[in-house]
């Protein structure tokens, strides 16, 4: 490679691996640096050089500036790629960069401020003459005039924290009367995340669909762009599925948008890989005339690797390559679509109870290798999902000929990735992947809140299954009939397999109580010809007959993971001694979800409050949790102060017991 010979990553997680493959693959040294909490991560072992510097929290570390230019300096690196998130889209730390004579893997520090806040970003590109959402990006912020300026726009409108980022300080707003209690808390949600109350007001595009234009450009003038993502399927303004090419794109559409794309880099003076984000008013198809620009991130997207699968590119190459001063290897002319790519964020969180993250050691984590399947991950079996930064477990991406080959081998991967541990969103993605209409490309943005019910988000419970298979492999382990698990040990087995003349006589029936996902439970025993049978609900699993289902298990010394269908189900033996469950449940307090902190409280001891009333709001891994009161009743005590960290389990609010 021309000159850059090492790179230091700011870096952590998937992206940081990503980013040190491709440098290897380029013969360039790479340099990690590392938050205590990630002392061992895959990153960390896989850079030839790694340096912590802080704890776990991103403000004492990932976003240390100072100390990641004196890392960068103390290993010699001539560069540093800042990955996204963190301090990427951070011009004072491109300028750091600058000033200690450091190559800032992106753009110039001048156009990251140009796009960083949304008003300016559409001022900015309106005059360059690319489209842009009809509202008010101007100054004033009093209520009273953005109310006025709303009613002009017309309903529904959307309010925007012009700072904005990760869907945050966002208020869709359907009527005049709720337009100032939505202005004010967008306003709070703003000053909090960003330090900066300002927003936009802008028209709410309806059947909006997200297509983004991956933009390159390099420091001799050059700029092109590498097509579109449709990143519509989203949850909370925050990308679940992306795809390339975007379903329904015509010729006339992709060449318009790809010419405001340019347009937009051109307008800023861009250098290096960026997006240009588009919403377009899908209600007659897609059309070159009802496509708006949002906003431009000037980084590297997490959903670079379907433009990637599209173009046979390696974007972290061209980013490195262009940073270095080389000239583009392309012309747009040179430029084809190959096919049809889809990715899928797998998050450590909980479809069926709210999104909620989930942490915890991954005491299993397996990806199937297959062709058209690549998988972006930062962490590996027996490591720990942390509540300290965002939940991605890894991202799947499938590539075909076409959408629907494309989205098979997507569904297919899912359903066989194992997660134990960490809940995750396994299931709820595989769903996705096969609802029919979005197979058939009619969907928007609203599309997954739409169809919650439908995709498998809503609580579940065990299936009857999983119950007795858990249950019969736990009995076989606790009777010997197993060798003694280990920590972490993992294995791809049918119960059905262990047949080592195991027999009990007679027509006897015993119950054996159990948990299950931390609820107490019974299945029965029985000993038909002899051999152990389990019954869950109207599932019986017998030990001795032919295989007739898989059982895939993950063993923890705490009991057993019962793996299947993108959903995980944890079976542990009874202890009458250890804690009441029941009594946990009964209602009278309400516990932190996560590890996290306790951003507000609204209750105070004495108050009465209803059944579902939000009582305190607990943020973890950058989304913010309502907790909500599990009945009607009296607040006893507060147990917490806003602003405190609070340990998962922790007792927040108490209630006065029920009279
Ligand atoms: P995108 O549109 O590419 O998803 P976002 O701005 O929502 O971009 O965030 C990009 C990614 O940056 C997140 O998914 C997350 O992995 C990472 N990230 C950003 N800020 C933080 C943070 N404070 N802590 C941990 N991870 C972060
Ligand atoms: P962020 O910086 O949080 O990514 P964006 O401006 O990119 O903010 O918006 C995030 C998401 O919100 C978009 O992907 C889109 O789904 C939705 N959105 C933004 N603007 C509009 C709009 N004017 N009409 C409808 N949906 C919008
Ligand atoms: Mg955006």
């Amino acid at each position: 490679m021309a000159s850059i010979s090492s790179v230091l990553i700011a870096n952590r997680g998937e992206i940081a691996c990503r980013i040190i493959r491709t440098a290897k693959r380029l013969g360039i040294r790479t340099v990690a640096v590392h938050s205590e909490a990630d002392r061992n991560a895959l990153f960390v072992e896989m850079a030839d050089e790694a340096h912590e510097i802080g704890p776990a929290a991103p403000r004492d570390s990932y976003l240390r500036i100072d100390r990641i230019i004196e890392a960068a300096k103390r290993s010699g690196a001539e560069a540093i790629h800042p990955g996204y998130g963190f301090l990427s889209e951070r011009a004072e730390f491109a300028e750091a960069c600058a000033e200690a004579g450091i190559i800032f893997v992106g753009p110039p520090a001048s156009a990251i401020k140009a796009m960083g806040l949304k008003d300016a970003a559409k001022a900015l590109v309106a005059q360059a003459g690319v489209p842009v959402v009809p509202g008010y990006h101007g100054a004033r912020q009093e209520p009273e005039f953005l109310r006025q300026k709303a009613y002009e726009i017309g309903y529904p409108v959307l309010i925007k924290a012009v700072a904005g980022g990760g869907g945050k300080g966002m208020r869709r707003v359907d009527k005049q009367l709720e337009f100032e209690a939505a202005l004010e808390s967008a306003q709070r949600e703003a000053a909090g995340a960003f330090g900066d109350p300002r927003v936009l007001v802008e028209k709410y595009v309806l059947s909006p669909r997200h297509i983004e234009v991956q933009v390159f450009a390099d420091s001799h003038g050059n700029v092109v762009h590498l097509f579109e993502r449709d990143c519509s399927l989203q949850r909370r303004h925050q990308k679940v599925i992306e795809e390339a090419p975007a379903p329904g794109m015509t010729p006339e559409m992709r060449e318009a948008m790809g010419k405001a794309a340019v347009e937009a880099a051109r307008s800023v003076g861009y250098v290096g890989a960026g997006t240009v984000e588009f919403i377009a008013d899908a209600r007659q198809g897609l059309r070159p005339d009802r496509f708006f620009f949002m906003e431009m991130n000037t980084r590297l997207q997490v959903e670079h690797p379907v433009t990637e699968a599209i173009t046979g590119l390696d974007l972290v190459e061209l980013q490195l390559r262009v940073a270095a001063g080389e000239p583009l290897p392309f012309t747009q002319e040179d430029l084809r679509i190959d096919g049809h790519s889809v990715e899928a964020r797998l998050y450590a969180e909980d479809p069926e109870h709210g999104f909620l993250p989930s942490t915890g050691k991954l005491w299993a984590l397996r990806f199937p290798e297959e062709p058209g399947i690549r998988i972006d991950t930062g962490v590996r079996s027996g490591d720990e999902v942390t509540p300290f930064y965002d939940p991605m477990i890894a991202k799947v991406i499938a590539h075909g000929p076409d959408r629907d080959t494309a989205l098979d081998r997507l569904s297919a991967a899912l359903g066989r990735t194992l997660v134990a541990g960490p809940k995750s969103n396994t299931a709820f993605l595989q769903a996705l992947c096969n609802a029919a209409e979005f197979r058939s490309g009619r969907f928007d943005t609203g599309f997954i809140d739409r169809n919650l019910e439908t995709l498998g988000a809503v609580e579940r419970g065990p299936e009857d299954g999983a119950v007795a298979l858990g249950a019969l492999r736990m009995l076989e382990r606790e009777l010997g009939l197993l060798e003694k698990s280990h920590e972490s040990r993992f294995e791809h087995l049918s119960p059905w397999d262990v047949n080592d003349g195991f027999q009990l006589v007679g027509e006897r029936r015993q119950v054996l109580p159990l948990v299950v996902d931390g609820a107490r439970t019974e299945v029965a025993l029985s000993w038909p010809d002899g051999e152990l049978a389990v019954t869950a609900g109207s599932v019986t699993a017998r030990r001795g007959s032919l295989a007739s289902a898989e059982g895939t298990y993950a063993e923890t010394p705490d009991g057993i993971y019962v793996l299947g269908a993108g959903r995980q189900t944890f079976v542990q033996p009874y202890d009458p001694f250890a804690v009441d469950l029941e009594h946990l449940d009964s209602g009278d307090s309400v516990n932190a979800p996560m590890h996290g902190k306790l951003v507000a409280v609204f209750v105070a001891p004495g108050e009465q409050v209803e059944k579902g009333q939000r009582l305190a709001i607990v943020e973890a891994m950058k989304m913010e949790h309502a907790l909500l009161s599990p009945r009607a009743g009296t607040v006893a005590e507060i147990l917490a102060e806003a602003g405190s960290q609070v340990a998962q389990g922790a007792r927040l609010v108490v209630l006065a017991p029920e009279a």
